[in-house]
């Protein structure tokens, strides 16, 4: 068998690609390697997101040069953000790089490289409209262990075009799938051994809008919660303006819904909002909080902030504070603003200095760290449902899952708890996880 090695970047959508891209090589007798320097095929699913990401591409495909100079029959290929984005740029720039593949691409990577390998060409393919049923994952395979989690795509793309962001530039506009292969796909995890799925999508709250006659999204979460042992459900990500009401009362009434929601926020102040183009206010976001919490009180809400956009005063920044300090997030994946090309930010004026970026970031940082653990610390000496998915990052003796509310609960405990749910005293809390002991 031959050996093919993927490095993947980004998100929980390029990470799902890669599995779908492992799925497919597959099929074509590829074997994956962890040991890059034994593949015969490497593969890079990128991600363009901020500029360090895209940098982390070119260092790793500089790094591999060697490996090339040494067995000319490797084949290396590109795929994800950075690919589409770039396109034969990235073969001009990196000499040794075989095919650029873009992301509405993947089903067709085995002729692909079949291709390049016969003709010993070097190939970018970065059409958007391949005509081919890119949306549609390989489906499950009956008796084969998914893992007690999958993730489930059911939509692609974005037609939302916040003044920031690539996504819609790299992944097309939006497309849902049909709601029938979801569901059908769901039931084939959850017959074999999955316990838990998340709904993936740029924009999952608009799901179906795009196709004639589809169900909305908190229709399929009603549909979805019929499913025999599938025991949560998660979804990511939400955009704040597509939050329905229906969507709301799903929280606290689906009983394998689990109790957390992503809800990026970006900014806390209405000038900025608007100069990104998210369409909603920090008023109506702050009422769709309270609603939020009314329908599910134990409910846990994280997000994501930007700061330092172009032309964010210390004003609307002290904004953004206010807003954190008002929600009391659980936690925040915070960065600062990056520049992106063709992005229409890119051409926004008055710059914010990166050392004055730095700063509020550590401040904002500084604030939620100190929120999230003491939300962990109220949880000591409660009693969790955790759902166990794999061993410890610290040490294989002891267990790791997470509570409905996508905390991570390290235990010690018997050999047989994978997958299983397993209620856990909450005994010691950190920032980034939980510490406990089995009741
Ligand atoms: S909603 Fe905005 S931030 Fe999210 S993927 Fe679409 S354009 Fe990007």
């Amino acid at each position: 068998m031959r050996q093919v090695h993927i490095t993947t970047f980004g998100c929980q959508m390029n990470e799902k690609d890669s599995q779908t891209i492992a799925r497919i090589m597959a099929s074509y007798d590829y074997q994956v390697t962890e040991k890059v320097e034994q593949a015969d095929l490497i593969l890079v699913n990128t991600c363009s997101i901020r500029q360090k990401a895209e940098e982390k591409t070119y260092s790793l495909l500089g790094r591999l040069k060697q490996l090339k100079n040494s067995n000319p029959g490797l084949i290396i290929g590109v795929g994800g953000c950075v690919a589409q984005q770039e396109g034969k740029r990235l073969l001009e720039r990196v000499p040794h790089l075989d095919l650029v593949f873009g992301t509405r691409l993947i089903h067709q990577l085995p002729d692909l490289i079949e291709k390049v390998r016969r003709e010993r060409s070097r190939l970018s393919r970065t059409e958007m409209d391949p005509g081919e049923p890119y949306l549609n994952p390989l489906p499950a395979v009956p008796g084969f262990f998914q893992g007690v989690k999958a993730s489930v795509t059911i939509m692609q793309g974005c037609n939302n075009y916040c003044a920031y962001c690539v996504v819609p530039l790299v992944r097309g506009p939006e497309e849902s799938r049909p709601s029938q292969d979801i569901l059908s796909e769901v039931k084939t995890l959850a017959a074999n051994g999955v316990r838990e799925t998340l709904l993936l999508g740029q924009n999952v709250n608009s799901f179906g809008q795009n196709r004639m006659g589809e169900i909305s999204f908190a229709l399929l979460l009603h549909r979805l919660k019929k499913i025999p042992g599938l025991e949560r459900i998660r979804f990511t990500t939400s955009h704040p303006k597509d939050l329905s009401a229906e969507l709301i009362n799903c929280f606290g009434r689906i009983a394998n819904l689990c109790e957390h929601i992503h809800l990026p926020v970006q900014s806390g102040s209405n000038r900025i909002l608007r100069k990104m183009n998210r369409y909603y206010t920090r008023e109506t976001y702050l009422e769709k909080i309270v609603q939020l919490r009314e329908g599910c009180p134990g409910l846990a809400i994280t997000s994501d902030v930007i700061v330092g956009f172009p032309g964010e005063t210390d004003a609307d920044f002290e904004e953004t504070m206010d807003l954190i300090r008002t929600v009391q997030y659980d936690d925040l994946f915070s960065f600062k603003y990056s520049n992106r090309p063709k992005t229409p930010a890119s051409n926004f004026p008055d710059p914010v200095p990166e050392e004055e970026k730095s700063r509020r970031l550590n401040e904002l940082q500084a604030y939620q760290k100190k929120v999230t653990l003491s939300k962990h610390q109220a949880m000591e000496g409660t009693v969790q449902q955790v759902l166990v998915e794999g061993t410890s990052k610290k040490t294989t003796q002891d267990w790791m899952g997470r509570t409905r509310t996508n905390k991570i609960v390290n235990f010690p405990g018997p050999s047989d708890l994978l997958g299983k749910t397993v209620p856990v005293r909450i005994e010691k809390a950190y920032v980034h996880s939980l510490k406990g002991s089995l009741e």
